[in-house]
């Protein structure tokens, strides 16, 4: 047999073209569409075998009369089903009655998918009223399921590149991680153990004063140590999510001024303004929630020190929104990005000591809570913290 030049064209352009295509939704819907003219229906449909028993569907397309494909999908359930479990083709038509609505006159044809010689699912086409399938048409449907196989493989192939590449990119924020806390936990660690050593040498007598100002140094950096461990501890469960939240209605109001008298009493000269709607309760974790604000506190002491700070709530239709706002010195707008990074601290901070985890668990906290967290802030006039947390969120 020989090949009709011009057969042979049509199949290299159409080839071609779906080749070209870097998604194999894209070039999928690239070869059904130069298809079309040849090979006439109203819907397609693409059926995976998922993990159970059941089918999942990942591409569907509806070019014709009246039946939208993507919302109704129903239609080609059930030869898929059968296709698959028979492992060959099926071709369905229905008793032509021409006194029957077009559209209760489906003719399906079902095509199993082979991805490398492995059954993974099943293409449908439907035409509404006919007509049945040529041979030819069967030819064509044929072709078409052995491009869609080896599309599926080169999809399968794309998503095992994008799991290897964030496996990567995790791997590489682990080793930043060990990095930083080695120099994290050598610093202090190098405090303790220069004046323990200096202190516990024989051959110097120090006095009483300077016995006391090292021991102050090394009971600082030991705390610094702690903090900075139960930091890492907290950042550490809340990345990897073994941290368990306990979700309950709560009164952010509430909540907020009993942080913010807990401060009071450690810190009364702490001016603190609180302004809040009537609000309804949200559901979170009290402990959780908490911890963000006293962390929020605790850097308007220790960044805008002296100056009052601001709380206001407010509702909208689906979320309340808190703002956490200090008069202190503000944040250049070249760091404000960073701030609720791990580790991140804002240069030039001098004598003021932290880890930079605050904002990074606020802000993980508050991500659980399927809220949002963010900052604004003006040179010499202040930083405002913004929390956005749903009144009913969907857990
Ligand atoms: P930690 O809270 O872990 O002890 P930290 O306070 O340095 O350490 P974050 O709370 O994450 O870390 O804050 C990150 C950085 O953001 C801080 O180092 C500081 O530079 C800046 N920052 C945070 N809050 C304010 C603020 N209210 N005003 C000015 N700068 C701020
Ligand atoms: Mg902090």
């Amino acid at each position: 047999m020989s090949v009709d030049p011009q057969t042979l064209d049509y199949l290299y352009s159409i080839l071609q073209a779906v080749n070209a295509k870097a998604d194999w939704k894209a070039a999928l819907d690239t070869l059904l569409a130069s298809l079309r003219d040849e090979f006439v229906y109203d819907n397609v449909a693409v059926y995976i075998r998922d993990s159970g028993t059941g089918l999942d569907i990942i591409y569907a397309r509806a070019v014709g009369r009246g039946k939208n494909a993507e919302a109704d999908v129903n239609w080609g359930e059930g030869v898929a089903g059968e296709v698959i479990a028979k492992r060959e083709m099926i071709l369905r038509e229905p008793v032509h009655n021409p006194r029957t609505d077009r559209l209760d006159l489906p003719y399906l044809i079902g095509l199993p998918l082979f991805t490398a010689g492995r059954l993974t699912g099943a293409l449908v086409f439907v035409r509404f009223g006919g007509p049945g399938y040529s041979t030819i048409h069967v030819r064509m449907a044929e072709l078409i399921a052995m491009t869609v196989g080896s599309l599926l493989a080169s999809k399968a192939l794309q998503e095992a590149r994008t799991d290897l590449e964030s496996v990567q990119k995790q791997m590489r924020l682990q080793d930043d991680f060990v990095s930083t806390i080695s120099h994290e936990l050598r610093t202090p660690l190098g405090f303790i153990k220069g004046y323990s050593t200096s202190l516990l040498r024989e051959d110097t007598k120090w006095d009483e004063k300077t016995q006391r100002e090292f021991l102050a140094i090394i009971d600082d950096e030991a705390d610094r140590l702690t903090h900075l461990i139960e930091n890492m501890l907290e950042s550490a469960r809340l990345q990897t999510k073994t941290l368990q939240f306990k979700f309950q209605p709560l009164r952010l109001d509430a909540l907020i001024r009993d942080v913010a008298t807990r401060i009071h009493t450690h810190h009364p000269e702490l001016q603190v303004n609180f302004d809040s709607e009537n609000v309804p309760p949200i559901l979170g974790d009290g402990v959780r929630i908490s911890q963000v604000f006293e962390n929020l506190f605790s850097n308007a002491m220790k960044y805008a020190p002296e100056s009052p700070i601001r709380i206001t709530i407010r509702r909208s239709v689906k979320t309340l929104r808190v703002t956490f706002a200090d008069r202190g010195p503000g944040i250049p707008e070249d760091y404000l990005p960073f701030i609720f990074e791990r580790f991140y601290r804002v240069p030039g901070q001098g004598t003021v000591t932290g880890t930079g985890l605050g904002l990074y668990i606020c802000r993980q906290i508050i991500l659980a809570h399927h809220g949002k967290i963010w900052a604004e802030s003006i040179l010499d006039e202040g930083t405002t913290f913004f929390i956005e947390l749903p009144i009913e969120p969907d857990m």
